[in-house]
């Protein structure tokens, strides 16, 4: 990097409040060109949000969003994994549709080869990009004779090729009730426990980005050329720039800020649950499509090492909540959701309501799974509130907006977008860069996976949600 560009960011301080995905995510980025980055989080660690467990690399998951939506996140889940190589858990994605579902399979193949040709494309721009394995190998489709034959077949403890990694689901899920066929794609799962790990590690090996955890930032005060910043314990910083990186709570500062704007906030949780009998298998993970909000929505079965699965379902049961998602109003950009959950969020969940859920969750996997009945909760929920800008729900791709010359909010709605909102700040506030410009850095992933183990057990979930699969 050109000297000069290190000296004149280095003069400018820049305050982060938030160390959520996001906002650690830009400090990390800003903080390696050479601006000084504080990071503030009321938390006691960083990236304590909700339970990202799924990259998103194509948007397969979801039927309803634009094909330039999965394109983009496509792009910025390659960007993401580039910066974080330690936080993915590769392996396929099964995507299945019932037959009590309106939808019809083939509906989702003009878009699986659309992106795999742009996966090509951004091999061929940069061979760094390949990180999602051949682009000839992103989706392949199986038809209902191919499994009833790897169904025949003993599970591996260790799959070596797409086949094998298909003969669990192909021996336990009851095939009568699919559509076919079913396609499997290279959309890999992300841990939120060592993304949290591998910030930690870097965030020690910056001196230019000073990170405050444990403060709640309470109030902010433009003034001609900066910004005051006032913490709860009485200190007060002053900045050139302002990153408002608050996740669901960001209208709560841009209300101070007297600023109006239109977003959604929408609760939501994930279970943990063990299936004992079936620890030895290794699992892709599959997603049985279904209509969102209905009795039928979409089933979730997201696997992880020694026999512990994460369930979504979006039902009201499981999933989503009544009243869960909510939106701005004429007198607050800071949506509203019911104090029951926000107490969820800052106190934890009622065990009787979490032992309910996890069980609706387990029923609603096992309609299509039926050994899944025997699989147990195994915990507190995954769970927390995440913002949408603007008043579209199904909204999945989204940066990062300006006001005046030195605020900018964070507002994305999956972790890979934080990226690119890095390197939109960097540009508009810094220096002209390419938009394409990423940077790996190398940690040793023994140590991430070490480090996002104690993360995963101080924060009460079982260590093997942190371990590579
Ligand atoms: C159940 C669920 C599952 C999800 N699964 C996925 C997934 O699989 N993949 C994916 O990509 N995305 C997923 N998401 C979305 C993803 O979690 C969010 O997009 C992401 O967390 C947003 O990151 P953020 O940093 O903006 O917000 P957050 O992660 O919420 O971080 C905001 C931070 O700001 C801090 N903060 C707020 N106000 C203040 C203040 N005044 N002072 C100091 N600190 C403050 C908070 O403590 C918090 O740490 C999921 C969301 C939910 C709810």
């Amino acid at each position: 990097m050109n000297q000069e560009f290190t000296m004149a960011q280095s003069s400018k301080r820049v305050a982060i409040i938030g160390g959520g995905v996001a906002g650690s995510t830009v400090a990390l980025f800003l903080a390696k060109q050479g601006v000084d980055v504080t990071l503030f989080d009321k938390n006691k660690s960083l990236v304590s949000g909700p339970p990202i467990c799924h990259l998103h690399a194509g948007g397969n998951l979801y039927r309803e969003i634009s094909q330039q939506q999965c394109l983009d996140l496509l792009k910025q889940s390659i960007d993401f994994v580039r910066f974080f190589p330690s936080s993915v858990n590769v392996r396929p994605t099964v995507i299945a549709v019932p037959k009590v579902d309106d939808g019809e399979p083939f509906a989702l193949l003009p878009r699986l080869k659309v992106l795999r040709e742009a996966y090509r494309d951004l091999i061929n721009e940069d061979a760094d990009n390949n990180v999602l394995g051949s682009p000839d190998d992103y989706f392949y489709e199986y038809d209902y004779e191919q499994l009833k034959a790897l169904s025949q077949r003993d599970c591996p403890k260790v799959p070596s090729s797409l086949d094998e990694w298909l003969i669990p689901f192909a021996k336990y899920t009851d095939l009568e009730q699919l559509k076919f066929p079913i396609y499997v794609v290279q959309e890999y799962g992300l841990s939120l426990f060592r993304v949290a790990s591998s910030v930690q590690l870097w965030t020690e090996q910056l001196d230019n980005l000073h990170v405050r955890t444990g403060v709640v930032v309470d109030d902010i005060e433009p003034l001609e050329s900066h910004y005051n910043v006032a913490l709860d314990n009485g200190e007060v910083g002053t900045f050139d720039f302002v990153i408002n990186a608050c996740g669901f709570r960001t209208g709560s500062i841009d209300d101070k800020l007297e600023i109006k704007r239109q977003r959604l906030v929408e609760f939501k949780a994930a279970y943990v649950t063990k299936w004992e009998s079936h620890q030895e298998e290794k699992w892709p993970e599959v997603i049985f499509h279904g209509k969102r909000g209905t009795p039928q929505g979409m089933a979730q079965l997201t696997p992880y090492p020694g026999g512990y699965f994460q369930l979504h379902g979006m039902t009201k049961e499981i999933t989503l909540f009544d009243k869960g998602l909510v939106g701005s109003t004429t007198k607050t950009s800071q949506p509203e959701l019911p104090q029951s959950l926000i107490n969820k969020i800052d106190k934890g969940w009622p065990l009787d309501v979490q032992v309910a859920r996890s069980k609706s969750a387990i029923r609603h996997i096992s309609q299509f799974v039926p050994d899944f009945s025997t699989a147990e909760p195994a915990g507190k929920p995954l769970y927390g509130a995440q913002q949408i800008p603007g008043n579209e729900a199904s909204l999945r791709t989204a940066d990062v907006s300006f006001e005046g010359e030195r605020y900018a909010r964070l507002e994305i709605v999956k972790a890979s977008s934080a990226l690119i909102a890095a390197k939109k700040i960097m540009s508009k506030w810094f220096v002209q860069q390419p938009q394409t410009m990423v940077h790996t850095y190398s940690l040793d992933p023994a140590r991430v996976q070490e480090v996002a183990m104690n993360i995963a057990k101080e924060r009460g979930y079982p260590e093997s949600l942190a371990i590579a699969y």
